[in-house]
């Protein structure tokens, strides 16, 4: 009595299907086929905002020309459906495969598409790895230069089996600039050096503000301890995006600012993390 609704989520543990070792140079990690680079955009903590950045460098990236899809491995609060504009259920070809759908010509595939925007996901990592596994393998994502994977929040069990199993080119960190956010941008470098995925950048989000009435500046949260962490760790800075009410707006409205209003200062400063990404991707590789 008084349940709404129920939602079942079926998972098999295969035998032989344990975590690798980091360095599986054996064909064990997931890859997808026809994808040249799978590049996971990554962040110690939620609300930093690892989703809009990972929209917006998408968004960039295919401005650059570069044929680029998304995937949102975020399970735990997809928000690419609604950050990308795009809604629906991707339509199934042949008896396995899914069609991504696709939003300002750039494919997207997300939990979201096929679970209810309210429904809590409380899963752990062997059945994020299986979700992954099949956003990976069974939808069409070929030919694609690179698809960006927004990861879950964090550096738990979840994103630890997702970073070692999956065949990534390399990680970009997002983190705000203050001390407790950068502590935990500290934890997801040392979980990607861990399992020896080159980080290919840190980006300082939230970087800093200034006030549309005054023209004042204040650095809300702090400014440049990401700059600083990218010299004490070795990694590259791909740049910073201010703290701005049109970049949340356009982000939670589905309109992502790079393509919204391409030409804004906030538009080119994504064009810029895009083009260091895209250096620091030609250095690893
Ligand atoms: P995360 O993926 O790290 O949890 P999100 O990308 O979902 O973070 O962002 C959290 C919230 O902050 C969203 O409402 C988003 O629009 C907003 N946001 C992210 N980056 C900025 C920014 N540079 N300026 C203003 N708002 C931002």
């Amino acid at each position: 009595p008084g349940v709404l609704n129920v939602t079942a989520v079926l998972t098999e543990e295969r035998k032989g299907s344990q975590p690798q070792p980091a360095n599986a140079a054996n064909g064990a990690k997931l890859g997808a086929e026809g994808v040249d680079a799978i590049v996971a955009v990554a962040s110690g903590k939620g609300g930093v905002g690892k989703s809009t950045t990972a929209v917006n460098l998408t968004m960039a990236l295919a401005r650059l020309g570069k044929n680029v899809g998304i995937m949102d491995a975020d399970i735990y609060g997809p928000s690419i459906p609604r950050m990308m504009g795009v809604d629906g259920h991707p339509p199934s070809i042949g008896d396995n495969r899914l069609q991504p759908l696709e939003s300002y010509g750039v494919k997207c595939m997300s939990m979201g598409f096929l679970v209810p925007e309210e429904e809590p996901m409380i899963w752990r990592g062997p059945m994020v790895m299986s979700a992954m596994e099949q956003m990976l393998n069974d939808v069409i994502w070929a030919p694609l230069d690179i698809l960006v994977v927004d990861m879950p929040p964090g550096t738990g069990d979840a994103q630890l089996t997702l970073a070692q199993r999956t065949q990534l080119a390399g990680a970009v960190i997002v983190s705000t600039p203050q001390d407790i956010a950068l502590l935990d941008a500290r934890k997801g470098i040392n979980m990607f050096r861990r399992v020896q995925i080159p980080i290919l950048g840190i980006i300082e989000n939230m970087s800093h503000f200034i006030c549309p009435h005054c023209g004042e500046r204040s650095d809300i949260f702090d400014h440049g301890g990401a700059k600083s962490i990218a010299e004490e760790f070795g990694i590259d800075f791909l740049g910073d995006i201010p703290l701005d009410i049109e970049i949340r707006e356009t982000s939670d409205g589905g309109r992502p600012i790079v393509v919204s209003k391409s030409r804004s200062p906030h538009a080119n400063a994504y064009m810029s993390i895009a083009k260091n990404l895209l250096v620091s991707l030609q250095k690893s590789t």
